[in-house]
Order: C-alpha cells, then sequence, then structure tokens
C-alpha cells in the first residue's frame, strides 16, 4: 500500500513502501530542512494513500 507525507514546506512525498518511504523523507529532511528524521516519526505521520 502506498504512504503519502505531506510535509510541513508543501512538499508531499509518496512511496510504495514503509522503507521507501522513510529513505525519502530522511534524504528531504536532510537536503531541504538541514534535519535528521527519525524512522519512526516519518511512519508516524504517513497516511494511507
Ligand atoms: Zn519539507
Amino acid at each position: 500500500m502506498a504512504k503519502v507525507i505531506n510535509c510541513p514546506c508543501g512538499t508531499t512525498i509518496r512511496a510504495e513502501s514503509d522503507d521507501e518511504l522513510v529513505e525519502l523523507v530522511q534524504k528531504h529532511a536532510r537536503e531541504v530542512h538541514n534535519q535528521e528524521a527519525k524512522r519512526e516519526d516519518v511512519l508516524a505521520m504517513a497516511r494511507p494513500e
């Protein structure tokens, strides 16, 4: 099942698996927000699409 996260900056991140979502969100957080996103936080924010 695909999952999405709507980042407060307006970016929508979508992935087909938890692992992919965590990877994409961590990359986005590092590159755009200079933050480290924890796996548990990413999954807590995720919504099924
Ligand atoms: Zn963002």
